[in-house]
């Protein structure tokens, strides 16, 4: 059966997959969007965004929230089921997999799956069966109201997170591993002035101790090796994230780090293959970039459609 050229398979509701599909239905096509937890993706996990223009200053999960609302006004209605294979069909369209034994075949796909976050283990954690252990500060941040709480990670998001942490914790510290910090120098600068925080670099995490909960971390001062014990009921990882491509059943579209890599106009080597967003070899991974990324995919597409509507 020939498929229709005008649906369109859209994989993740983020902020890229959800800037595509707004774009696609604008455009008169029919975008199917795929997700399989929340829409917003990564921002329902971020307490604050506050460097998207026009927006001075919005909480992650009301971003989230807007998202769907902005869905739901034109009718776009999410499919919230797990893409579990996307391949091609000898024709070059895309068969797309997902739930308990759906499927469905299109003439174009945009991947704007996001990343993982990257596993992390610290020796002890297995005693407690993880409580305490937590890698959303938003969700988790208000169990520890009062408590004294460490961030591992030395990035924008362990920072931003850390000073949200900051706001309702009793003290913070922060665990680098290094001096330096990719995290903004702003954003750095405001966590180390709070009476409530302090950074430990260059350190790494040794152990997690308690019973049924954390209740200590014992960390390594990675120049002269001393080990310090910090009495902690929370732990929160921001250690990085990793690709998440183990459904794409075509291979050769990753980079040598697991990265979709897409052209200028958000095509992948695939022909009708989109990505967006945070899966791609971007220079910088944000909600802006991520909305542009699927504002552009769906204009590319719209214009092939054009073009071959007639073929
Ligand atoms: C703690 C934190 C703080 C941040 N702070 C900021 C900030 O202040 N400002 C800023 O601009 N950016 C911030 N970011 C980054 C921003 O959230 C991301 O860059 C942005 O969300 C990327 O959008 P995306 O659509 O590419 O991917 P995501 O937001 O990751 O969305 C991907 C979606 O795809 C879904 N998905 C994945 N695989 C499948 C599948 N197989 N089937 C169906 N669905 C699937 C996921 O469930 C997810 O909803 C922060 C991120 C974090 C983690």
């Amino acid at each position: 059966m020939e498929v229709d050229k005008k649906e369109v398979a859209v994989i993740g509701l983020g902020p890229g997959g959800v800037s595509a599909a707004i774009y696609l239905k604008r455009y008169g096509m029919s975008p199917y969007c795929f997700e399989k937890e929340l829409v917003g993706g990564k921002v329902n996990r971020t307490e604050k965004i506050e460097n998207y223009a026009g927006i001075p200053s919005i909480q992650g999960p009301k971003l989230g929230m807007e998202l769907e609302t902005q869905l739901s006004n034109l009718d776009i209605k999410p499919i919230y089921k797990e893409v579990k294979r996307l391949s091609m069909n000898e024709d070059g369209t895309f068969h797309v997999e997902y739930g308990r034994g759906l499927s469905h075949d299109f003439f174009y796909a945009v991947l704007a799956n996001g990343l993982l976050e990257k596993p992390f283990v610290i020796p002890g954690q297995e005693k407690f069966r993880s409580r305490g252990i937590s890698r959303c500060a938003i969700c988790d941040g208000p169990l520890y109201k009062n408590k004294d709480v460490a961030v591992i990670g030395a990035g924008n998001a362990a920072f931003e997170e850390a000073l949200y942490l900051a706001s309702i914790c009793h003290h913070v510290f922060l665990i680098a591993r290094r001096n330096e910090y990719r995290a903004q120098e702003r954003i750095v600068r405001q966590f180390a002035s709070l009476s409530n925080t302090e950074i430990l670099s260059p350190y790494e995490a040794v152990s997690a101790d308690g019973m049924d909960s954390i209740s200590s971390l014992t960390v390594r001062n990675r120049q002269d090796g001393k080990e310090r014990t910090l009495s902690v009921q929370g732990l929160f990882l921001y250690v990085g994230e990793v690709p998440n491509t183990s459904f794409l059943d075509i291979q050769g579209l990753d980079d040598d780090h697991g990265y979709i890599v897409v052209d200028e106009r958000k095509m992948t080597k695939v022909k009708n293959l989109f990505a967006v967003g945070d899966c791609t070899d971007t220079l910088l991974r944000q909600v802006v970039t991520a909305t542009s990324d699927g504002a552009i995919a769906a204009t590319s597409i719209y214009q092939d459609y054009q073009r071959n509507r007639h073929e």
